[in-house]
């Protein structure tokens, strides 16, 4: 019976039977209000019709090494539905794929994106990952390699959860980073919470400081989104805007916003 499996088995038994899904979170641009990319999000159907929790079998994918094979699907397949999209609604739309530690250190990382990136046709500049602020910080100079061999791909980088990890400004100033993500952490409780209205307002501000752009995570409430876009925060993405998406719906978003007049 499946559940005396390992875990590494499961994962790969859902990986050969195509059990795992991609949702498509929006992205939104604060300047204009339209939807500008999405966040690719794994989701693992179970047999009762829920979904695993992302933070576990992700975490589990991860201890097992399983991880590498799952993420270099995630790539692919994200590749292959934002090209199909941008055909389809003649737009530069780009996609996120999150990069966990041990994909990001993986010896053959950098082949496996050139080798999706081949594949699919895709512009790199479709493509930004995002690096989580401790993974990116635990072994600092390693991953200002790869970051760089990413960079010189013709990709984004953004740093994840940004806030939340240990933030070490003296790597952040050299990390060839292109935009930093604010945790929903800081995000939840603004405007009512006087800490986080000016600890959001200076994470903005020093971003943009450091020639970066920030994107802020969770923002459920207009309140919210109208303080960030008045701190110049460019970019936002959470349930205000739309939660991750079956890719048949995000593209039901697509289309009622390209019928929208300009
Ligand atoms: P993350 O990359 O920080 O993704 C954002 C998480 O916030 C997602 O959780 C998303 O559904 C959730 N979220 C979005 N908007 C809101 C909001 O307005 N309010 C609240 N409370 N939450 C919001 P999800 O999908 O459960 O994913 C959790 C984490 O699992 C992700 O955090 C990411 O670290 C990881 N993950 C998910 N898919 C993948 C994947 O394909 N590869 C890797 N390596 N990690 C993944
Ligand atoms: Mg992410
Ligand atoms: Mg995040």
């Amino acid at each position: 019976m499946s559940y005396r499996l390992p875990m590494h088995q499961r994962l790969a038994n859902a990986l050969s039977y195509n059990e795992f899904r991609l949702f498509y979170q929006p992205v939104v641009d604060l300047r204009t209000d339209k939807i500008v990319g999405v966040e690719a999000l794994c989701r693992w159907p179970q047999r009762d019709e829920t979904f695993a929790p992302p933070e576990t079998f992700i975490t589990q994918a991860e201890t097992s090494g399983f991880i590498v094979q799952l993420g270099d699907w995630v790539l692919r397949t994200a590749l292959d539905q934002v090209r199909a999209w941008q055909a389809q609604f003649a737009t530069d739309l780009t996609v996120a794929v999150n990069l966990s530690g041990r994909q990001f250190l993986h010896y053959n990382l950098v082949k496996s994106i050139e080798d999706a990136l081949r594949a699919s046709q895709v512009h790199p500049r479709t493509i930004e990952f995002e690096i989580t602020e401790s993974v990116a910080m635990h072994n600092a100079e390693d991953s200002i390699g790869i970051m760089r061999q990413i960079k010189g791909l013709g990709m984004e980088l953004a740093l994840d959860d940004f806030g939340t990890g240990y933030s070490s400004l003296a790597y952040l100033k050299r990390f060839p980073i292109d935009k930093l993500k604010i945790d929903k952490a800081f995000v939840r409780d603004i405007p009512d919470d006087g800490n986080d209205l000016a600890i959001v307002s200076a994470i903005i501000a020093m971003a943009h400081a450091l020639g970066l752009k920030v994107q802020a995570e969770g923002v459920e409430t207009a309140a919210q989104a109208e303080f960030l876009a008045e701190c110049g925060c460019e970019y936002a993405q959470g349930y205000l805007f739309g939660r991750a998406l079956p890719a048949d719906d995000l593209a039901a978003l697509l289309t009622a916003q390209s019928e929208q007049p300009a």
